[in-house]
């Protein structure tokens, strides 16, 4: 028997140190995990202390946070696992997964009044299953903004680093954007940190060293197995409330349908324990929908669609924004590995500079592939190989621009109707055609020169940029001659999305809905500006950070 025992021990050595020393990583481990089921398994009734809506950024480290005392925690996801075809989301096929429109695509993809088409993650993990994977942590400002302790920020921050970042190796294309920034003046160099400082930095990544993404679905390898149930394909169509007696509205449930069509009812516990409850993390996008379709938001329009008014909260779905990008696209005459970000300089009136390589934009564009005429025919059949180009681009603070997200119908899989109203504020276009001209500046420099076409000028890359930007808007004449026309005709999303549910407008400085009780919302959509250079690093801290405070509050 000990020697049974003793060879077991010895074989289960063997395979984690094989493991560690191969660097096998936690995705190959997570499949297997046996609390992330289909939804089709659910029973029809069930009962959790929290349940969270949305597997995502914010989502999966919140759950797997909630999940390690006594409480049980369910998660209801409405995509599918990102384990089950993990070469989909390698880097090479980051713009393929964006334009596969299939209606089982891990991204769903939608167009705003704006004619700026963009994507929305469908999936278990969320936006870290389809973005950019770069990994860059906010200005200290936003922890005040958002009412988040330092030190559990960075004790947070930690956590989900451990587990799903790495340093990025060099590649070709990012050394020379970087050395290019240094060049014109982007300066200090920061060297590789993940801090938000004024410079250039190489920050970290999603990706490890073999292209390998790791996304926030890995987080739930902290979580304690028998106190957390995962469900996919696991659509939310409504948050129920009780009300009694005049008191504030409370919630108690959600609705949710399996991939069979199968509707489900689970309820937070709340009636026997008053510390249950549900936090909806369903995105940007997400969020606010289903607050109105649950009955929160404006009154008149929810009636208007035959919605049950919970309470009336014109705040939810307002102050939508997305940071906007513009750049200029550059052909090399020789191939160079493609990249990802891993670079950003960012300048003291916070235009942030980052760059991507051997992906084909076009496809992005919302019209099917087709393009625009070409207005210097010559110098696009130079760019022959529409992978062999690199797109420089600059986005902004803030924004300050705001627009609204509506809903159009009462189908929870249909995309809300959303505006950005990119550049509605003079500051934003200010600060754009300034980054463009930095733009400009980097594509001159002495270190991107190698990778230019001998007889391409910047003016040429402006002409082709305006010909070939992923947006349906139209092009005025003065595009190419006039950088704010240029701004505004050639601007893209950089998916940055958030707003719809903010703090002290939607929620408290806790994230907890106003005017109802056991309800929270915990993602970007309680955002009034995007943090950092890019959000991912804020979002999955953000849920580890509010998952540890829930549980502090519960104790009490
Ligand atoms: P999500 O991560 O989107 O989570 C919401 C989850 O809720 C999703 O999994 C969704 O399927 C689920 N859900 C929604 N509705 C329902 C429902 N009714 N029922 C059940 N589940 C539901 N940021 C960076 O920092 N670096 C980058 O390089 C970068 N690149 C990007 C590239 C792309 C293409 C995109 C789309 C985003 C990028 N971002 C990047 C932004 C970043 O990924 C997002 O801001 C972040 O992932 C949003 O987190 P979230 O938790 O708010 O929402």
């Amino acid at each position: 028997m000990g020697l049974k025992y003793s060879r077991r021990f010895l074989a289960l050595v063997f395979i984690v140190v094989f493991a560690n020393f191969h660097g096998l990583n936690y995705a190959e481990k997570a499949p297997k995990y046996s609390f992330i089921q289909e939804a089709t398994s659910a029973p029809e009734v069930s009962f959790y202390d929290y349940i969270v809506i949305g597997g995502g950024t914010a989502g999966c480290p919140l759950a797997a946070t909630l999940s390690t005392r006594d409480a049980k925690v369910l998660v209801l996801e409405r995509g599918g696992s990102p384990y089950t075809n993990t070469t989909k989301i390698r880097m090479e096929n980051f713009i393929s997964t964006l334009t596969d429109d299939s209606p089982n695509s891990i991204s769903q993809s939608f167009i705003s009044e704006d004619r700026v088409p963009g994507n929305r993650a469908r999936v278990l993990g969320g936006g870290t299953v389809i973005n950019g994977g770069f990994y860059s942590r906010a200005e200290t400002l936003f922890l005040k903004e958002a009412g988040i302790d330092e030190a559990l920020a960075n004790e947070s921050y930690e956590w989900v680093e451990k587990k799903i970042v790495y340093k990025p190796r060099a590649f070709q294309w990012q050394t020379a954007v970087r050395n290019g920034l240094l060049e014109v003046g982007v300066l200090p160099d920061n060297g590789f940190t993940f801090a938000h400082l004024n410079g250039t930095k190489t920050s970290g990544t999603l990706f490890d060293k073999n292209g390998n993404r790791h996304t926030a679905a890995d987080l739930l390898e902290y979580a304690n197995p028998t106190m957390i149930k995962v469900y996919l394909h696991a659509v939310v169509h409504k948050i129920t409330f009780t009300t009694k007696d005049g008191q504030r509205p409370k919630a108690d449930g959600v609705i949710f349908y399996d991939a069979n069509g199968g509707r489900h009812i689970a309820y937070s516990k709340h009636e026997s324990n008053n510390r249950s409850e549900i936090i909806l993390s369903a995105g940007a996008i997400g969020s606010p929908q289903l607050l109105m379709l649950s009955g929160i938001g404006p009154a008149a329009r929810l009636r208007s669609l035959g919605i049950k008014v919970v309470l009336d909260q014109p705040m939810v779905g307002r102050e939508m924004a997305d940071k906007p990008s513009n750049g200029l696209l550059i052909p090399y005459p020789t191939h160079i590995p493609l990249s990802l970000i891993t670079v950003v300089g960012i300048n003291k009136i916070s235009n942030y500079f980052e760059s991507f390589n051997g992906f084909d934009l076009s496809d992005l564009s919302g019209s099917g592939g087709a393009q625009p005429q070409s207005s210097n025919p010559s110098q696009e059949a130079l760019a022959n190989s529409t992978t062999n180009q690199a797109f420089l681009v600059q986005t902004i603070f803030g924004p300050i621009s705001k627009g609204y997200l509506e809903l159009q119908n009462t189908n929870v899989s249909d995309n809300p109707k959303l505006r950005f109203n990119y550049f509605q504020a003079a500051v934003d276009l200010r600060r754009c055609v300034s980054g463009m001209q930095t733009i400009i500046n980097v594509v001159n420099s002495d270190s991107l020169s190698r990778f230019r076409f001998r007889n391409m000028t910047t003016q040429d890359l402006i002409n082709m940029t305006v010909n070939r930007a992923a947006n349906l808007r139209p092009r005025n004449p003065n595009a190419t001659t006039s950088l704010e026309q240029y701004c505004i005709d050639t601007v893209m999303t950089f998916w940055h999305y958030h707003g719809g549910c903010q703090i002290r407008k939607v929620v408290d400085r806790d994230y907890k809905v106003l005017g109802l009780d056991q309800l929270r919302v915990i993602d970007a959509s309680t955002f009034s500006f995007s943090p950092g250079t890019n959000p991912q690093a804020t979002i999955l801290m953000l849920g580890r950070s509010m998952g540890r405070r829930i549980l502090q509050s519960r104790r009490r």
